[in-house]
């Protein structure tokens, strides 16, 4: 680890929302839709690119108005409409029995219980479906109800780890449970948002731009690039 101690990472971690709020404006609040438009849209989301998720949710939506006739639907239906997210053929069948699923328990598709629930127990529910990770369900809890946790994706990841505030051996899966401890409550949103926003321009999975990096000064595997 680059920096030592809880508090030292945790100081780096305040430095670095600070660098990114100022390169790219600390994120306004926005509504996401409801709960099960944000978790169908993050299980596309999964393995792809942001541009053919959006669009295979639009169609989605345009070929089902209804989350109910899509959970009526043939699979293959469903799978038709999804193609451009990638991986359907596993996609489709895990978004239809969800849908199945949370119709049967609750008497009609809506999620908007879980806002009434601590974040430990709605993040149980939701990894209960099967094609629901970590990072799916943070998700759907950070921007679906607000809720203070921290998902942590392929960008967070890497970025956190080349800072030093992540350990090599804390898999990707688990990266949640270590990062957002670290990060204030408040801050956990505008976080997760600007990290993803560095690692796409800046700090890329090859040829990060260390160079035109704001957060240089802090990063042990930038200045040794750049050595
Ligand atoms: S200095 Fe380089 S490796 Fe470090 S965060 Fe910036 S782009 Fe990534």
């Amino acid at each position: 680890m680059a920096r030592d101690g809880q508090n030292g990472r945790r100081e780096l971690l305040g430095r670095v929302l600070a660098r990114l709020a100022q390169a790219y404006g600390r994120p306004a609040p926005r509504r996401w839709g409801n709960a099960v438009d944000v978790l169908v849209a993050t299980i596309l989301s999964q393995n792809t690119s942001d541009v053919n998720s959006s669009a295979a949710f639009a169609n989605l939506r345009r070929c089902f108005p209804t989350w109910d006739a899509a959970a009526d639907a043939p699979v293959l239906r469903i799978e038709c409409c999804i193609r451009t997210a990638g991986l359907a053929r596993r996609k489709a069948p895990r978004i239809r029995a969800i849908l199945r699923r949370i119709r049967a328990e609750r008497g009609r598709i809506g999620l908007e219980f879980l806002q009434k629930q601590r974040p430990d127990e709605a993040y149980r529910y939701l990894t209960g479906f099967d094609g629901v990770g970590p990072k799916t369900a943070l998700c759907v809890l950070l921007f679906a109800f607000r809720m203070p946790v921290f998902p942590v994706d392929t960008h967070i990841a890497r970025i956190a780890r080349r800072l030093g505030v992540l350990p090599p051996d804390v898999p990707d899966a688990r990266a949640h449970e270590h990062l957002g401890p670290q990060i204030a409550p408040r801050d956990r949103y505008a976080m997760h948002l600007l990290l993803i926003a560095h690692g796409r321009r800046i700090c890329r999975a090859r040829a990060p731009q260390c160079e035109r990096c704001c957060l240089l000064s802090d990063c042990a595997h930038g200045r040794r690039k750049m050595k």
